[in-house]
């Protein structure tokens, strides 16, 4: 079963669900209870964004980027 990253417009809360492909998307945060999820497209191979590893993981990549220049 596919996961699904969304990200909350309201509170900022980030959350992976499984779900089915005909499922639809969510709404409802699970922090806030607002219905104010968001997908995330095309980042199914980024598993570390919960508190700072996202912050180190964004970081990374832009060195990477500079290295390979
Ligand atoms: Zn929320």
């Amino acid at each position: 079963m596919p996961t699904y990253e969304y990200e909350c417009r309201e509170c900022g809360e980030r959350c992976e669900f499984f779900q089915n492909i005909t499922e639809g998307a969510k709404r409802k945060c699970p922090e806030c209870g607002r219905l104010k999820l968001k997908r995330l497209i095309g980042n199914g191979s980024c598993i570390i964004f919960k508190g700072s590893g996202f912050y180190e993981t964004d970081y990374k990549r832009k060195k990477d980027l500079g290295n390979g220049a």
